[in-house]
């Protein structure tokens, strides 16, 4: 199958402490196996953020003082790869209640030469503080507070973050990140019930849904979203991009082959490719 039409706008590199390679590794593995675009979403700095407890942020992302020599990179190799491939600028933010407009102040000096923002949820607050669930070194403390506890208190967050008026983004990251270690809630319908609605409110944000490769790189050994929501997100006509959550440039368009097929069968036929916060659809 060609992947010539497809983009993986999810990649981070070597700035955020826990990816490896540089932005022009990544266009390389993306031009070796045809993509028409690549999207740079490394993780958006934490460091000035409230709130984090004792989590190590220094190894979530650049520091704000990287942010220009990033963007200045990207634009650099984008004129380079010009004509063979289609480099497009992100980040992947973290949504922190109330703290939109901190993390505005620093985003509108770049604003105008962004194409796309991811927004996720990767910290939550429990009783014993500020904590990463889908980090390793928090396995721990997920199981402390167990499933049942974490999928509602995520899914709640993430409302918030689709209902922020405050909160600047166009791409709701991996929806459903709580299954990484492959932890599920007894108590599922509830989960059901809130998904459902949440898909709702995405579609009437009028966001879009990252079909995230990287779940199956990891202990769920399945794509964020699960089939049966991407089924759901379908029905309501929810656009969608590709992204592989590449943190080697090998990672480049992981199992997007696969994925497109069952994206057709569920009846998918585009998909989303944005340029300076602009969308565009394109046919799979
Ligand atoms: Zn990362
Ligand atoms: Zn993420």
């Amino acid at each position: 199958m060609s992947l010539k039409n497809l983009s993986d706008y999810h990649t981070h590199n070597y700035r955020c402490k826990h990816a490896e390679g540089d932005l022009e590794d990544y266009i390389k593995a993306a031009i070796k196996i045809g993509l028409a675009e690549i999207g740079f979403c490394d993780h958006f700095p934490y460091e000035f953020l409230k709130d984090l407890g004792n989590i190590p942020y220094q190894d979530y992302s650049m520091t704000v003082n990287e942010i220009p020599s990033y963007i200045s990179l990207a634009e650099e190799l984008r004129e380079k790869y010009n004509n063979q491939i289609q480099v497009k600028l992100g980040f992947e933010l973290e949504y922190m209640i109330g703290q939109e407009s901190a993390i505005n102040q620093i985003l509108e000096k770049f604003i105008d030469k962004i194409d796309f923002l991811f927004g996720s949820v990767h910290l939550l607050k429990g009783n014993k503080g500020t904590w990463c669930f889908d980090d390793n070194r928090y396995v721990k403390e997920y199981d402390l507070y167990g499933a049942d506890i974490v999928y509602p208190q995520y899914f709640q967050k993430l409302e918030k973050m689709i209902k922020s008026t405050e909160f600047d983004f166009d791409v709701v990251s991996h929806f459903d990140l709580p299954k990484k270690f492959n932890k599920f809630p007894e108590n599922q319908d509830s989960i059901t019930e809130m998904i459902n609605n949440l898909l709702e409110l995405i579609k009437k944000q009028n966001l879009v849904i990252e079909i995230n490769t990287g779940g199956l790189r990891k202990d769920v050994k399945e794509q964020y979203p699960s089939w049966n929501i991407i089924e759901k997100m379908h029905d309501l006509d929810v656009p969608i991009v590709l992204g592989s959550d590449a943190h080697m440039p090998q990672e480049v368009g992981y199992k997007f082959d696969e994925i497109i097929k069952k994206l057709k069968e569920i009846g998918y036929s585009e998909i989303i490719s944005f340029n300076k916060r602009k969308r565009k659809f394109v046919e799979i």
